[in-house]
């Protein structure tokens, strides 16, 4: 034939999505080939997203409970930072997955193509390796699964090496003296907190009014009220207009509020968001399509405009998170195998691993109120957590959102150390329509910030009685 390979399912990209997806499909007796541009598999998410920069942040969190344990009666002396070891132990742990990932492809005889595809036809895929070596790949199904790229702004310059965006701060070549985070978002944020910790002066500007648009703003503030103790300066409803490379640093341009005009800084790490790659595939030679924005629309099976063509994970739109990829990747491969499956989950939680953590899910106060549904709400605050304060923090809270109606759990927000791991007993109660009484009458261990969700339900229900 005209095709140098052939599969019944081919994916397109190998981040969390496209592994999930290929994995799926073979692991239900169909033969897959994953195309990928780079040599390692994992995509953004793991070579340069939530596992190194989760790395780091847990080197942070040490850093910054170390640096107030003094108050508890222990002082440690400054850190000393190894850059190189630190840099080494994140590329440790990346290379660990991604070699691992490697290992479970072929386990699965899964093949993996090295090159840039892109449709040739609504059968055909063509790939070229950056060796300009190319080969036309024909499929039954494809499963699009590309992902995002980091969105540039076109006023910045990028050629200038001061200027990183996330994978340039992930890269950890360096710490800065003064570093302007622009994109008060999760990801600026967390990297805001990893270059804090190392010992880098921070500023953050925001185009919006707060912080990491989503959750309630209470959940916001004890991030806000510690970072801006820390920080050297957080600019709200500021825009960056221009940034000039000097010999002296980078002279940032601001429009807003309270910033000054003008202010220089060492690097600039641009975090205002991500784009998605639909608009670098030839998809309209498959048919496929795609908005002006790069986003690809599907079906709740994840099926595109052409029949046998799916998309998943980035790709498809917002939320842009690794567990709705990967949640995604497997209806997509299930649907080709002849299942009914369908993405139907009724929440997908977010997480910043700021310090503190804010993770929620589901409906929120504001979404409440803009919807008009009638909720009763529980707030348990962590300054009466036994287990909290014997940490030695006591900002955290939890709240649950009920239904007025149906009395079910709609919503939760959590904000505390751990808060993302917490979040996960509120998405189960969600999907499995747990009122407050179920929720208050499940035991948690004591003592645990797992309490705190109980105890929560527990004042929605005016029967809260364990303050400590
Ligand atoms: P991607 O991971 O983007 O993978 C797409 C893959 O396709 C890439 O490997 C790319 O090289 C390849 N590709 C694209 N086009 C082609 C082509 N034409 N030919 C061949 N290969 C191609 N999410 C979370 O849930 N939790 C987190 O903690 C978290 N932290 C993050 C931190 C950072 C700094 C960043 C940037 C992102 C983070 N995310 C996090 C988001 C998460 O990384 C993405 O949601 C996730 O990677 C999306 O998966 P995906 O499969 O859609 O695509």
């Amino acid at each position: 034939g005209e095709s140098d390979q052939h599969a019944q399912v081919v994916v397109l990209g190998s981040g969390p999505g496209g592994y999930t997806a290929a994995f799926r499909a073979a692991d239900l007796g169909l033969n897959v080939i994953m195309i990928e541009r780079y040599e390692n598999i994992g995509g953004v998410c793991l070579n340069v997203g939530c596992i190194p920069s989760k790395a780091l942040l847990h080197t942070a969190e040490i850093i910054n409970e170390a640096a107030e344990f003094a108050h508890q009666g222990v002082t440690f002396s400054e850190p000393e930072v190894d850059l190189d070891k630190l840099r080494a132990h994140k590329d440790d742990v990346v290379g660990k997955l991604t070699g691992g990932l490697k290992g479970l492809a072929k386990q699965r005889k899964v093949t993996i193509v090295k090159g840039y595809g892109k449709f040739s036809s609504a059968n055909t895929l063509s790939v070229t390796d950056e060796d300009g070596s190319s080969q036309v790949i024909s499929f039954d199904n494809c499963i699009i699964a590309a992902g995002s790229r980091v969105t540039k702004l076109p006023f910045i310059p990028w050629d200038d090496p001061r200027v990183i965006d996330s994978t340039g701060a992930l890269e950890l070549a360096e710490v800065p003296e003064r570093m302007l985070v622009v994109g008060g978002g999760i990801i600026g944020l967390e990297m805001a907190t990893v270059y804090d910790a190392l010992g880098a002066k921070i500023s953050v500007v925001e185009l919006s009014p707060g912080l990491i648009p989503g959750p309630d703003r209470d959940l916001i503030r004890p991030l806000e009220k510690r970072i801006k103790a820390k920080y050297e300066n957080i600019y709200l409803n500021t825009k960056v207009t221009a940034i000039v490379p000097t010999d002296e640093g980078l002279v940032c341009h601001f429009e807003g509020d309270k910033a000054p005009e003008t202010e220089t800084f060492d690097r600039v790490l641009v975090a205002i968001g991500r784009s998605p790659n639909g608009l670098a595939i030839d998809a309209d030679l498959a048919g496929v399509q795609v908005d002006e924005r790069g986003f690809i629309n599907v079906d709740n099976q994840m099926r595109t405009n052409v029949d046998h063509i799916f998309a998943i994970g980035d790709i498809v739109g917002q939320p842009m998170l690794a567990h709705k990829a990967t949640h995604e990747g497997k209806v997509a491969a299930e649907v080709i195998a002849g299942h009914k499956a369908y993405f139907d989950a009724r929440t997908i939680p977010s997480v910043a691993y700021t310090d503190p953590e804010i993770a929620w899910m589901g409906e929120t106060e504001e979404s409440c109120k803009s919807k008009g549904i009638a909720y009763t709400k529980g707030v348990f605050p962590w300054a009466a957590s036994g287990r909290s304060l014997s940490r030695g923090r006591n900002e955290g809270m939890t709240k649950v959102l009920f239904d007025k109606e149906t009395g079910h759990l709609i919503g939760s927000g959590i904000v505390g150390s751990n808060a993302g791991e917490l979040i996960a007993e509120a998405v189960l109660a969600l999907e499995m329509n747990a009122d407050a009484h179920d929720i208050g009458l499940t035991i948690h261990p004591h003592p645990t910030l797992s309490e705190t969700l109980n105890f929560a339900a527990e004042v929605a229900e005016g029967t809260c009685t364990d303050i400590y």
